[in-house]
């Protein structure tokens, strides 16, 4: 224990909360060292007990709130409420979205430097619970008893629930029943220490316009036991199964998908609606995981770019072709661009399912294919970005300053990374016109934004 340290292990002190971790935690400060505490909330008061206190920061356990958050709601002391990955379940929905929305404000003048970018209200959904339309959910064994749930935090310890406060009713039930039947049918499920037993994960999607399910069996080995009497029985018990899909993992891995994937009953994928486009989803695609705010967000997207059909639209970091596919529906030619090959796949696959022929897509690094399209003469009049949450390679932006699309279409999981890069294009010749925040992911502390740029006279 250091001197140094405004604080000591086991010490009481009194704080305020100032903000929130990623992970949910509030976060106090004792002459500017960060203390972090589970169940702290912006602006409570509270007695807390330093149970470690590392060089940097400390972390702290909650003993007694003397003022309580008015967005603080009483949740059940279940597991469910305590593990489900929902960081802001305490905080009411209004108080979830005034966080994330400050927090970007915030975040845009501190490191974007944008003091005058006009950012809208975040929109919220009307229902903001049970939106998630997949889970995967691990398995193991308790008393003879398959258990399937979440992990405890830092442990691989798994607390057996039959529902998650975010995902689909559909999506709960379909979990829970397979677990049923497997535990009816007797499989061992996957011991992760010793790399034995069977059953991994079990995974459910659910297509919310089409009512189209599908259930992923995860193994260990090669064979299922019991196969037809678990298609049989998954048959009976959920009516809206389309895709009954086996995938096996061999490895000793935290990757819950392995390599080989085989169709046990049905088709290889189930299909969706984001507005009046069809996708199709296997196992294995990504897809976006709130279809409803999903719609709000792309609208948006739609909006921003502002089409008119004659315009050459570039879609950096495009997964399956989401937005590509909406915004062709208005442009003269999307070309989409994403690093991973099968998701490509998936794209060209889509736009063909929707008789789209004025999209194209090419698998590569935005940062890499971008720049080689701008130097061969192929220009962009709209582009819009997309990236994971590290944001924008520096060469990517530094080609959209070459290139001058009059429209840039920011869409961000990070306000840090919107803020840095929005400031570099900014300094390259474009204006912030606006912000929408959208909130993808209730109960989480993930905010989603989206933004427009337009190219400033002169430049
Ligand atoms: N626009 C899509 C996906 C966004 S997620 C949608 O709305 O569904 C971000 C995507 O960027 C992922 O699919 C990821 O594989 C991809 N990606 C990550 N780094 C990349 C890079 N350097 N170049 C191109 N794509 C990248």
């Amino acid at each position: 224990m250091s001197k140094t340290l405004p604080v000591n292990k086991n010490d009481y002190i009194d704080v305020v909360f100032e903000d929130l971790t990623h992970d949910g935690a509030g976060v106090a400060k004792v002459e500017g060292y960060p203390i972090f505490v589970p169940n702290g909330l912006p602006g409570e008061k509270a007695k807390v007990k330093v149970i470690k206190a590392n060089k940097g920061y400390g972390f702290g356990r909650l003993m007694e709130l003397y003022e309580k958050s008015p967005f603080r709601v009483d949740i059940p002391s279940s597991e469910k409420h305590k593990y489900g990955g929902c960081q802001l379940e305490h905080i009411s929905y209004e108080g979830q979205l005034q966080y994330k929305e400050n927090q970007v404000r915030q975040v845009l003048k501190r490191i974007g430097k944008l003091d005058n970018v006009v950012v809208h209200p975040i929109q919220g959904m009307d229902n903001p619970g049970y939106y998630r339309n997949k889970a995967q959910v691990p398995v193991g064994e308790k008393d003879g008893k398959l258990i399937a749930g979440f992990f405890k935090p830092r442990s691989h310890e798994i607390v057996d629930t039959n529902e998650s406060v975010i995902q689909l009713p559909e999506v709960n039930e379909a979990v829970q029943t397979v677990k049923e039947i497997c535990n009816e049918l007797g499989f061992p499920a996957y011991q992760e220490e010793s790399h034995k037993g069977v059953l991994r994960h079990i995974m459910a999607r659910y297509g919310k316009q089409t009512g189209e399910l599908m259930v992923v069996i995860i193994t260990r080995t090669e064979d299922i036991p019991h196969k037809n009497k678990l298609i049989e029985a998954i048959l009976a018990r959920l009516p809206k199964v389309k895709s009954i899909v086996h995938n096996v993992n061999s490895k000793r891995t935290n990757v819950i998908l392995g390599e080989k994937t085989t169709v046990l009953w049905g088709n290889e994928v189930i299909y969706d609606y984001i507005g009046d486009v069809k996708f199709a989803i296997s196992a294995l695609s990504f897809y976006q995981v709130n279809p409803v705010q999903t719609k709000v967000l792309y609208d948006k997207a739609l909006e921003y770019a502002n089409l008119s059909g004659e315009e050459n639209v570039i879609d950096a970091y495009c997964g399956i072709g989401t937005i590509s596919l909406f915004l062709a529906q208005k442009a003269k030619k999307v070309f989409g661009v994403e690093v991973v090959p099968e998701a490509i796949e998936d794209a060209k696959r889509n736009a063909k399912l929707n008789g789209i022929t004025n999209a194209e897509f090419a698998a590569g690094e935005a940062e890499v294919v971008i720049p080689k399209w701008y130097k061969e003469g192929n220009m962009a009049d709209v582009l819009v970005v997309d990236p994971p949450r590290k944001g924008c390679d520096e060469a990517l932006l530094q080609t959209i300053i070459d290139m001058k699309p009059k429209k840039v279409v920011y869409v961000s999981c990070n306000p840090a990374t919107l803020a840095r890069d929005l400031r570099i294009l900014e300094d390259g010749g474009y204006q912030t016109v606006e912000v929408q925040p959208v909130d993808m992911f209730p109960m989480t502390t993930h905010v989603e934004c989206i933004s427009q740029l337009i190219l400033k006279k002169g430049n």
